[in-house]
């Protein structure tokens, strides 16, 4: 394999090639959901988006420490609002009820898109001594001050000792030196408005609360994610990511905590998937223009004509570059369901065919062969999906070719054949993580028919032994899990309730 991995990295704003922190090892974090409420499609398809990079650098070789965290507690945003809270009261639950319910519905999700469990799911409301270390650092560096319980951030202090705040977003010390003179009076308890708490006191009223040197209170938002990402993976690591709207002020404030904490910026590459767009707008709970991942499998959606399977779903997500908006549109979904049953029907067939020997090193042969590596450099990248699948399709081609016919067997070597076989299931199971729906539906449902075969069977020998009370429990034990069986002329049929 000739060319090597790069990515293009949100702090330098450059495509850069990878060189991992420690040999053969990748450290890698994404901020995971606010489980607040059920996810959407918007937030699965940066879910997918990072478990491609997982599975690549997996397929690379690299041992990879994933972590990607829940955000369990109280998501505080300057206005005040804490979203967590505020479905507790609507939902009638406890905190940690209501984070429970929405972490199970969460993997529930993400297994069902195949996407791969982290190496680790640190949970924000686990590490609370961690946070409150991580804001006693800061205050010890003086990069942070208190005032009535509450700590905050001293952002301008940080902006000119490191030169730089808001590399990631484009912010720049200037601007907020001007804000700083202009909004003075807006001030409540911050010394400056781009100033963000690390730690807030309580009002009684708020459930979620801990004690800590300062007040009863809990963290800022953006203090887990620097404090777990230091436990975990180190003061410095690979790689960060997380969607682009978590670019400011969340990471942008992570990079300014781990430097108040440790005087270094925590991950060295940066990465930042796209919106998925519905009708052209961010897909977004407080804009209401979501679909559910049940909503799309069921097609009970306004915005759907018909119910997508979720490998419809991930393929569809596989089409746009992780850093490129997608638009979700019914049509677009038509089309990702015939370009991902071609490809299944594509990778189905090639498992079962055969060389028939006496292959040759042809232009056909090369051509594979460079279609073959094509995939390897086009995930390298910067982990090009649209483009790798692009590529399968010509894949897709010959392989139909030499199946129907088209092309001759003879000007491919049996080398070059078995090449094929091996790395196209590797690419569609390993690395894009698609699962062939027909052949997992057809093998449990075979599996469901000969056991009903079976149960049938017994079932009549009972009856014709005259043993009442085992046929009846049969067919009362099948109808307790919705099986119902009908006797015929036929014989006896089964069906699912
Ligand atoms: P949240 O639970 O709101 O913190 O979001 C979890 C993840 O989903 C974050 O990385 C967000 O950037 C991401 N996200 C939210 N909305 C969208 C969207 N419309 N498209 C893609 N990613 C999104
Ligand atoms: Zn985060």
């Amino acid at each position: 394999m000739a060319s090597k991995l790069h990515i293009y990295n949100s702090l330098t704003r450059k495509k850069e090639e990878f060189v991992p922190q420690h040999e053969g090892h990748v450290g890698m974090y994404v901020c995971g959901p606010t489980v607040y409420n059920d996810v959407h499609l918007g937030n699965c398809r940066t879910f997918m988006g990072f478990d491609i990079m997982f599975r690549w650098f997996k397929f690379l070789g690299y041992k990879v420490r994933y972590v990607r965290n829940i955000t369990d507690v109280g998501h505080l945003l300057d206005d005040g609002e804490d979203r967590i809270l505020k479905a507790t009261r609507l939902e009638k639950l406890e905190p940690m009820e209501l984070v429970q319910k929405y972490t199970i519905g969460f993997h529930d999700i993400m297994r069902i898109l195949n996407t791969l469990p982290p190496s680790i799911e640190p949970r924000a409301t686990q590490h609370i001594i961690e946070q409150i270390e991580m804001v006693q650092a800061i205050l010890d560096n003086g990069y942070a001050y208190v005032k009535n319980g509450s700590v905050y951030f001293d952002t301008l202090k940080f902006a000119k000792d490191k030169g730089v705040y808001g590399q990631l977003s484009g912010r720049v010390i200037e601007d907020l030196i001007a804000e700083s003179r202009d909004d003075l009076k807006n001030q409540d308890e911050k010394n400056h408005p781009a100033d963000f708490a690390i730690w807030m006191k309580a009002s009684p009223e708020h459930l979620q609360h801990w004690n800590s040197p300062w007040s009863v209170g809990f963290p800022g938002w953006h203090l887990e994610c620097s404090a777990m990402s230091t436990k975990y993976l180190g003061q410095t690591f690979d790689i960060h990511g997380g969607g682009n709207d978590l670019k400011f002020p969340h990471h942008e404030n992570e990079i300014a905590q781990n430097y108040g904490a440790c005087g270094c910026t925590p991950a060295r590459y940066w990465l930042h998937s796209n919106m998925l767009l519905m009708n052209g707008r961010k897909m977004s709970k407080s804009d209401g223009n979501t679909i559910t991942p049940p909503q799309l499998f069921t097609g009970d959606s306004p915005h759907v004509s018909k119910a997508y399977s979720p490998m419809v779903l991930r393929f569809f997500s596989l089409q746009a570059h992780y850093a490129s908006p997608l638009d979700i549109t019914d049509d677009a979904l038509a089309a990702a369901e015939k370009g991902y049953k071609r490809l299944m029907e594509a990778t189905r067939t090639l498992a079962g065919l055969k060389h028939p020997g006496n292959g040759n090193a042809s232009a056909l042969d090369k051509e594979i062969l460079d279609l073959l590596d094509g995939l390897y450099d086009e995930m390298n990248d910067d982990f090009n999906t649209p483009k790798a699948l692009a590529k399968m399709f010509e894949l897709v081609t010959k392989i139909n070719g030499l199946k129907d016919g088209h092309l001759s067997w003879n000007d491919v070597t049996e080398e070059t054949f078995a090449k094929m076989q091996e790395t196209v299931k590797a690419f569609v199971f390993d690395v894009f993580g698609l699962l062939d729906e027909m052949e997992s539906g057809g093998r449990e449902f075979k599996v469901m028919d000969g056991l009903m075969e079976l149960i049938i069977e017994l079932r009549q020998n009972a009856r014709q032994n005259k043993d009442w009370p085992t046929a009846d429990k049969i067919r009362d034990k099948l109808n307790e899990v919705n099986v119902v069986i009908k006797d015929g002329k036929d014989g006896t049929e089964w069906t699912l309730g």
